[in-house]
């Protein structure tokens, strides 16, 4: 046989297609909100849109403490609606600096007036979701949960002109299955990408269309995040903490929050910058380490975790938003990165996003325009409310990531007190330098960190946490974690990193092995193996995030996979 012969050629079906005036990719805040204002400004505009979850919600994982002021103008009569989903206004706020063992308050006005929590509301940001989209539905938007955007469709000129679902029934191996179903082509006049934090096609999008050019790079933080029905004696609704410090060092940027929603339930997490050094830390084991604090554990005696999960969340801000706009779509919500860093908070922005883009297409729509650049949208951003509320905070990351937690933050303060009383900073607007992938020294720099072990009350191994995801992915499909060169990932990130993927994935989906099968935990690269449990990833993006060599590429697996998030 000749070596050059090449595998017949097998015909791929011709796909289906659905025409609709916009197509909105993702069932977030951002995606929800522009479907409804595009209804609410024309209700004869078709709007299509797609989520990967098998819901609305199931893959929204968030804190969450949500400012309404963006709901205030989507939906202006919410109050009066018996269904919303705003229960627990906050009525305190806390923010502790923890030592090993002690702790000290911060006095609330020493805080920044934007720091002020006061008429804002404790949520599941899932939920929020679901009534969102009931409303959506409810003025004839179609929304398809269990459909992933696998892909980006162009024309001849390079246009966005919409996305194709992912193809259903392809083995492991690559070839379709019995079952195999052709993906589905939805056409839009413009298209929408509202994926959340590291979207997939988003990645795609900024890439083809150099829409990072000129911008700071992205930066993010992963966030690990606890549902517990505490003892009621320890439940106090509308409560809000916030803690930094221990147990991160010094120059390891993140932080905590506990927020105490209705019926006795507390949401615990922790979100760690992801611009920290040292390959052996574990944020999954930092946040376990976390709850153990004394001033911290009493909360959650007598009570029982009921959900576990975690996602990463834009932390660049200001700096960092790429240009939102390409031909026949834009960006919104966290794919683009509205996250006010220094209040946790981006559900806001990315409800103004949503808006804002809405209102541009609609006007573009109405002018008889298609597939063009949405200009308006872009030059309009930074004017607006998102804007405004960026630009206070665009040095609070910087500050914290040059001058360590200590200093950083108290700089940081002052920087926001500066920017809210004159408008004026002294650092003008700082660069965050290194892309977070870079940030990572190689493994012989470090000691490695030993982790207490899990008592299984307050404190658990990774895959007991991964069962309460409800996370699934069928395992006869490819994986949706592509490493593009194995060597690389033998030879670097693990000769030279000590394989960090197996520390910073919080669902326990990377491993190294040796020829016996055992878990390699040094840096010994003789005959290891890259094992990728993708079944029990739980979309957070960590890895595509912040895998040395950029050599893990996060794609859809097959639709309605992946966790199923329960009031997180
Ligand atoms: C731990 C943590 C705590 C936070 N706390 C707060 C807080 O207290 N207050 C606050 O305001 N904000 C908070 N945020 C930020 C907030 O969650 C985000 O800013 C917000 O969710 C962004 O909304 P979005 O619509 O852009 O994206 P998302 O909420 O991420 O929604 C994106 C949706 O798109 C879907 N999707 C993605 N890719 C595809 C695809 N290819 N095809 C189909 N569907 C797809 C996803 O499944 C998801 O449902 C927090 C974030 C984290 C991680
Ligand atoms: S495999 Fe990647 S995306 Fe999935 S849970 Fe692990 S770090 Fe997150």
């Amino acid at each position: 046989m000749s070596e050059t012969m090449e595998a017949p050629a097998v015909e791929i079906p011709e796909r289906e297609s659905m025409e609709f005036d916009v197509v909105i990719v993702g069932a977030g805040p951002a995606g929800l909100s522009a479907a409804i204002r595009l209804k609410q400004i024309d209700s004869g505009i078709s709007v299509v849109v797609l989520e990967k979850g098998a819901e609305v919600g199931a893959h929204i994982l968030s804190g969450a403490v949500v400012d309404p002021v963006a709901v205030n103008r989507l939906l202006p009569d919410w109050k009066d609606d018996p269904d919303h989903p705003f229960r627990t206004p906050v009525t305190e706020d806390r923010f502790l600096f923890l030592t090993q063992g002690g702790s000290f308050r911060l006095p609330n006005f020493a805080m920044p007036p934007l720091m002020n929590n006061h008429g804002t509301y404790i949520v599941s940001l899932g939920n929020v979701c679901k009534w969102l989209a009931a409303k959506a539905e409810a003025l004839g938007v179609e929304i398809y949960p269990g459909f992933a955007a696998a892909e980006v469709i162009y024309d001849d000129n390079g246009a966005v002109i919409g996305v194709a679902t992912g193809d259903m029934g392809v083995g492991k191996d690559g070839t379709r299955g019995p079952n195999y179903q052709r993906g589905m082509a939805l056409l839009g006049k413009y298209t929408l990408i509202g994926e959340g934090v590291r979207g997939s096609l988003a990645k795609k999008l900024i890439a083809k269309f150099n829409l990072s050019r000129g911008r700071e790079p992205q930066k993010f933080g992963i966030g690990l995040k606890e549902l517990w029905e505490v003892a009621p004696e320890k439940h106090k609704p509308g409560l809000v903490c916030h803690s930094f410090g221990w147990p991160l060092s010094n120059d390891t940027g993140g932080g905590s929050f506990l927020y105490h929603l209705e019926g006795n339930l507390v949401a615990v997490g922790f979100v760690l910058h992801l611009n920290y050094r040292n390959p052996w830390l574990s944020p999954f084991h930092e946040f376990q380490r976390f709850k153990t604090h004394p001033k911290i554990r009493d909360t959650f005696a007598g009570g029982k975790r009921i959900a576990y999960g975690a996602r990463a969340i834009t932390e660049g801000g200001w700096q960092s938003v790429p240009k939102l706009t390409f031909p026949g779509g834009a960006l919104i919500g966290c794919s683009a990165g509205f996250v006010n860093v220094p209040r946790i908070k981006g559900s806001h922005n990315a409800m103004y996003s949503g808006m804002l883009a809405a209102e541009q297409v609609a006007a573009a729509l109405k002018e008889g325009r298609a597939r063009d650049e949405l200009a308006a949208y872009e030059n309009a951003w930074r004017d607006s409310d998102i804007g405004k509320d960026l630009f206070k905070v665009r040095n609070a990351k910087p500050l914290w990531s040059r001058f360590g937690t200590f200093l950083g933050i108290s700089l940081g303060g002052l920087d926001m007190w500066l920017n809210t009383l004159t408008g004026w900073s002294p650092f003008g607007t700082m660069q965050h330098g290194k892309a977070d992938h870079e940030s990572l020294e190689p493994a012989a720099n470090h000691v490695p960190i030993e982790y207490p072990k899990p008592d299984g009350k307050l404190t658990f191994d990774r895959l007991s946490s991964v069962f309460l995801s409800n996370t699934n992915h069928d395992e006869n499909q490819p994986a949706h974690l592509h490493v593009a060169n194995l060597e690389t990932q033998r030879v670097s990130e693990l000769g030279v990193y000590g394989g960090p993927s197996a520390r910073f994935c919080p669902a326990g989906v990377y491993e190294w092995v040796d020829a016996q099968g055992n878990t390699i935990t040094g840096t010994e690269t003789e005959g290891a193996r890259f094992v990728v449990n993708f079944q029990n990833c739980v979309h957070c993006k960590t890895c595509d995030i912040k895998d040395p060599n950029q050599n893990i590429d996060w794609v859809t697996p097959q639709g309605g996979e992946g966790p199923v998030y329960a009031n997180m």
